[in-house]
């Protein structure tokens, strides 16, 4: 049993200073009721908190850290770039070097623009479809999270969807009536909402493996089903890969399934664990980007030379060791197939969803392919078996609507560890 007097006592103080005691909603443990966790430090699959716990990390800082925290290749390159200077708000050298090495990863990009978050990047490739085609209406999927842009704020997923504010107060209805929704996995939905709005639609944006109402893959056609309604109706199809970007594939889901987007934005390992974005894609549409186009997009500390040189490092070994994502995928199928054994063993029956790394164990007997079937699932029960996993020192993420992301510091012993945690985590949450 895990003692966490010192975390207790930090979130008490981080309420009087900071909104809700965090500073990303989801962090505050609210969809699971209990504290946080304070941490302190991390080394490999292993997290360090305030009172001296350990814990085994299935979440990684949210998906960065594939090759487990403290990354020596990473942490090197950082160190190598500190004395340089912490920035330039110049041009360098290694954005070059970047830039050439994402279109060299990325189908779909030809030219990139680097920012400091996965939520830049979508504000910015949205404003940048509407200024190609002249059109306003964007469609988004109900459940999928593409940061905190107003516009993405209608239906979302992630913390929106735990906080029960999928429509936040402070968008505008003028920017609500131009993001439109579809069910996940609906292709009759999407066609549906373009022949109600002809003409007007610039952009379909979407998580092409989703991972914020919990992990849902796309079904077969569905994205390919996108590609030929966008190209039949001058629409920008953009793949929102902040998540599975460098993640299921060097090159994204783009390259795992075969069907290429007109724009990606990418985020999370794109940085290495530091504040990076990026947004990309055809020539002719990037083109439209200040100062090559009129489309405005700034950023004071874009292209940061540190949070190159980690994004560099990062992007640059797994394009190396592309067997990585193989070795990826054994692990998290000797864990998800641990999970499948331990409820054959129980009687129990719930959803398992898992793409390369990247897995859901959903509190729901239902097969889960969009917003409403993930929402079948009990979330008091995922409550109570996320705080029993926490207990015995496995950091999942504390909201059923989250996937896991599965390192390569994760060895053997500790998925056997994680598969008798979980074991044992079912029992109690059913007591
Ligand atoms: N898009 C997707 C698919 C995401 O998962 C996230 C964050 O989780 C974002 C965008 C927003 O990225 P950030 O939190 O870096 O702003």
């Amino acid at each position: 049993m895990t003692q966490a007097p010192a975390s207790n006592e930090l979130f008490q103080r981080a309420q009087k200073s900071i909104p809700g005691g965090v500073n990303s909603p989801v962090r505050a443990f609210r969809a699971v009721g209990g504290n946080p966790r304070f941490m302190v430090s991390a080394k490999g699959p292993y997290l360090y908190d305030e009172d001296g716990n350990r814990y085994v990390e299935f979440i990684n800082s949210w998906g960065p850290m594939i090759l487990g925290h403290a990354a020596e290749v990473v942490n090197e390159a950082v160190q190598k770039a500190i004395p340089n200077s912490l920035s330039f708000g110049a041009p360098t050298r290694r954005e070059i070097e970047i830039a050439e090495l994402i279109v060299s990863m990325v189908p779909s990009i030809e030219k990139v623009r680097m920012v400091n978050s996965g939520t830049e990047a979508t504000m910015s490739a949205i404003r940048v479809a509407r200024g190609f085609t002249g059109r306003d209406k964007i469609i988004k999927f109900e459940g999928n999270y593409h940061g905190h842009g107003d516009s993405f704020l209608i239906a979302a997923g992630s913390g929106a969807i735990t906080l029960g504010v999928p429509d936040s107060p402070g968008v505008t209805k003028g920017t609500a009536q131009d993001t439109l929704t579809a069910p996940y996995n609906s292709l009759d939905a999407v066609k549906a909402l373009v022949d109600a709005n002809k003409d007007q639609v610039a952009a379909i944006i979407l998580e092409p493996v989703a991972g914020n109402m919990g992990l849902v893959t796309p079904q077969q056609g569905f994205l390919q089903g996108l590609r030929d309604l966008c190209d039949q109706e001058g629409i920008v199809l953009i793949f929102d890969e902040v998540m599975t970007g460098f993640r299921l594939a060097a090159g994204g889901a783009q390259e795992l399934y075969g069907v290429t987007p007109d724009m990606s934005t990418l985020g999370k390992i794109i940085g290495g664990g530091m504040p990076v974005g990026a947004y990309g894609g055809k020539k002719e549409i990037m083109d439209f980007v200040a100062p090559a186009g009129p489309v405005y997009q700034a950023g004071t500390l874009s292209g940061n030379p540190i949070a190159m040189a980690a994004g560099m490092a990062m992007l640059t070994y797994l394009k190396e060791h592309q067997e990585v994502y193989t070795d990826l995928e054994k692990t998290t199928n000797s864990i998800v197939a641990g999970i499948k054994q331990n409820m054959q063993q129980l009687g129990l029956n719930y959803t398992i969803n898992q793409v390369g790394s990247m897995f859901s164990l959903f509190f729901t007997e239902q097969p889960v392919v969009d917003f409403e079937t993930a929402k079948t699932s009990d979330t008091a029960l995922f409550g109570r078996y996320f705080n029993s996993m926490l207990e015995k020192g496995i950091y999942l993420a504390p909201s059923q609507y989250e996937a896991l992301f599965v390192s390569t510091a994760i060895s053997g012993d500790l998925v056997d560890q994680f598969v008798q945690a979980n074991y044992e985590a079912l029992q109690e949450a059913h007591n």
